[in-house]
């Protein structure tokens, strides 16, 4: 079973507290506005700031459309 999106609702960075938004292909939940990707395991999003990946690259531009 895939990552079910609606949890996107309730999900929130435990940086800023903000929204997440969903990368299918690297699945990942990604925090534009920290520039971190939480990957997500068995299903279970990984919202530990220390556990999240820096994206810091020409990537994120490229999502936000
Ligand atoms: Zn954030």
């Amino acid at each position: 079973m895939a990552f079910d999106t609606k949890l996107m609702e309730i999900l929130a960075c435990p940086v800023c507290k903000g929204k997440l938004d969903y990368d299918k292909e690297a699945k990942e939940l990604i925090c534009h506005f920290d520039k971190l990707a939480f990957r997500i395991e068995k299903d279970i999003p990984v919202l530990l700031e220390s556990e999240a990946r820096d994206i810091n690259a020409s990537k994120t531009a490229e999502q936000v459309s």
